[in-house]
């Protein structure tokens, strides 16, 4: 039996076709139409160049606000380009005289402009071609009546092979057909590997030998033990038969019971969920939860490739406090930058200058201060239907939140001028995950109400990993564990609360960790909920205390993994 052996970055078995997923190519829809259709067809494409133009002009006056000229010009020419009169009479000529849909036309025309910049012998023109493909894949995208008409279509379940996944490409595959995911490119605290944890798709990483598993047409996916299984027999498939069936029953029962709200010893401690998606909090039980430690609001752009504006976003949040029942609800306000801003954006030309790289949190939504505001209103808004707090992301500076703080007040006295009703009393905690912020603890403490620390980004500014690459755990490592003690030492200090809301709090050994030294409150995905509660419920922090200054004085990353490991296995087992 062939076997490749690769990273984990989502549990789970399965078997299955292989579906080979290749970025940015399009599907359209082929066929002709009938007269009476033509009016409704332009319609359509009325509508999908308004929403390009909208999203296009969003765009460039975040280029413009904050990079430079030459990148807001090159929006500016696509805005101009998806308006252009000459393009939209071509389309509807097209459709008169050869009877195609409008996508088809659309498609076809553009398909014309980019053949005569390829002709042409100034090196600019063609390379504007990258430009057209972008409109191209937009005004597609929005001509759809199926969000996903862009990506290549998955049939049947399958298992996704592909060189890499970004978060968007996740959100737009019908993720009920997808059965697992195996990838060249892709780090364990991506943002594509939160989204398959949160869908509970086996994602395993790290393979070079894409070109070879295409070529089989079912096989194994056993993320678990962090292998393929290529040329199976049907003795294998027997034998993996138990574990899958397994795998699919439980695959949709989130939790079945009340996740625990003390240790073995009595110490009370809180788990809350981490959430992205509005359908992701509907499928839980308000009654088996504590409530949601970090809402990730991005992700509601990036399933929509734009920003909501602020009456979709009330709907969003709104929805999502009703559906949790008075339970807390942290709303971490959007945090693009990195990947996440480069999904939503979705501009080709963007991403390959990597411009994006360091900007992100609440810094960008000071320097954009529209968005900022629009999305205050609507979680302010949203707070007359539930248990509210914010939290503010990538924090470096105090001064971000006393800037942020003045902005909400002044919110608020325009929602009272406007007569809509708010909660008068939201907390507003900071995410503790950069370097400079650390400096800033006990400053900060006075202005906020409390911390979570966020270990996916402190572990990148810390130990200078990509989170999107790095397939190695850093949880361990020492300069984490002293950072985290820092926070947790000045939370105690000034009464406030600090929670763990990174991916490290689901690793079952770091876990322990996080309680020795103090760490009473954490927040996981979903799929991670179960199992963190039965450890937490098996932790006797008394007994887990010894392990502090062993942890606290280490001086590499094998002797903190080597002794929670120690600990895990002889007194959780
Ligand atoms: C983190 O950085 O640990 C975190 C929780 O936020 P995100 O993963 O969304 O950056
Ligand atoms: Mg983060």
């Amino acid at each position: 039996m062939k076997t490749i052996k690769g990273v984990k970055i989502s549990s789970g078995v399965v078997s299955g076709p292989i579906f080979y997923f290749e970025r940015g190519k399009l599907t359209v829809p082929k066929h002709f139409i009938r007269e009476e259709d033509f009016d409704s067809e332009l319609e359509r494409f009325n509508t999908a160049i308004r929403k390009s133009k909208n999203e296009l002009t969003q765009v460039r006056d975040l280029v413009h606000n904050h990079l430079d000229e030459d990148h807001a010009r090159i929006i500016e020419a696509q805005l101009l380009a998806v308006q252009d009169e000459e393009m939209i009479t071509a389309v509807r000529e097209l459709m008169v005289r050869e009877r195609k849909n409008v996508t088809w036309a659309y498609f076809d025309v553009m398909d014309d402009y980019e053949k005569l910049l390829l002709k042409t012998l100034s090196q600019f023109f063609k390379e504007r071609t990258v430009d057209l493909k972008d409109i191209k894949k937009r005004v597609i995208y929005h001509l759809s009546h199926e969000k996903d008409v862009i990506q290549p279509e998955i049939l049947k379940p399958s298992i996704i092979v592909a060189e890499k996944m970004s978060p968007s490409d996740l959100m737009h595959i019908d993720h009920k057909l997808t059965l697992g995911i195996i990838t060249r490119y892709g780090g364990v605290d991506s943002h594509a590997g939160i989204l398959a944890r949160a869908f509970r798709v086996p994602y395993i990483s790290n393979i070079n030998r894409i070109q070879e598993i295409v070529s089989y047409s079912e096989i194994i996916l056993d993320a678990d033990n962090e292998t393929i299984l290529l040329d199976i027999t049907d003795d294998i498939k027997a034998s993996y038969e138990s574990r899958i069936q397994d795998f699919r029953s439980h695959r949709d029962n989130i939790i079945s019971d009340k996740v625990a709200n003390s240790t073995k010893d009595g110490v009370p401690y809180h788990i809350f969920l981490n959430a992205g998606f509005v359908d992701e909090v509907k499928a839980m039980d308000p009654a088996l939860i504590q409530g949601i430690g970090l809402f990730r609001t991005e992700f509601l752009c990036i399933e929509r490739n734009s920003i909501p504006d602020e009456s979709d976003q009330f709907q969003a949040y709104k929805a999502v406090l009703e559906k949790m029942n008075d339970l807390p609800v942290v709303f971490r306000v959007y945090d693009f930058g990195r990947d996440k801003l480069l999904a939503m954006l979705d501009l080709e030309i963007l991403q390959e200058d990597h411009i994006f790289d360091e900007w992100g949190g609440i810094g960008f939504l000071l320097d954009n201060p529209e968005i900022l505001k629009a999305q205050l209103r609507a979680i302010l808004r949203a707070s007359a239907y539930g248990n509210t707090q914010i939290m503010l992301p990538l924090v470096m500076f105090v001064e971000e939140v006393v800037r942020t703080k003045e902005i909400l007040e002044a919110i608020k006295s325009e929602l009272k001028r406007e007569g809509l009703a708010f909660a008068e009393n939201i907390e507003l905690g900071a995410m503790i995950e950069t370097s400079s912020v650390l400096e800033e603890l006990d400053e900060l403490a006075k202005h906020v109400d409390f911390f979570s620390i966020g270990t996916n980004d402190l572990a990148l500014y810390l130990l200078g990993s990509g989170r999107m690459t790095d397939l190695t755990k850093n949880y361990y490592h020492p300069k984490i564990f002293r950072a985290i003690d820092k926070v947790i030492k000045a939370g105690n200090k000034a009464g406030i609360p600090v929670d763990v809301c990174g991916e490290m709090a689901s690793d079952p050994y770091a876990l322990i960790g996080l309680t020795a030294i103090g760490i009473r409150s954490i927040s996981v995905s979903s799929s991670a909920l179960a199992a963190v509660s039965d450890e937490v419920s098996k932790i006797d922090v008394q007994q887990c205390s010894i392990l502090v200054d062993s942890i606290l004085s280490a001086d590499d990353t094998f002797t903190i993994y080597s002794q929670l490991k120690k600990f895990y296995h002889e007194q959780l087992e």
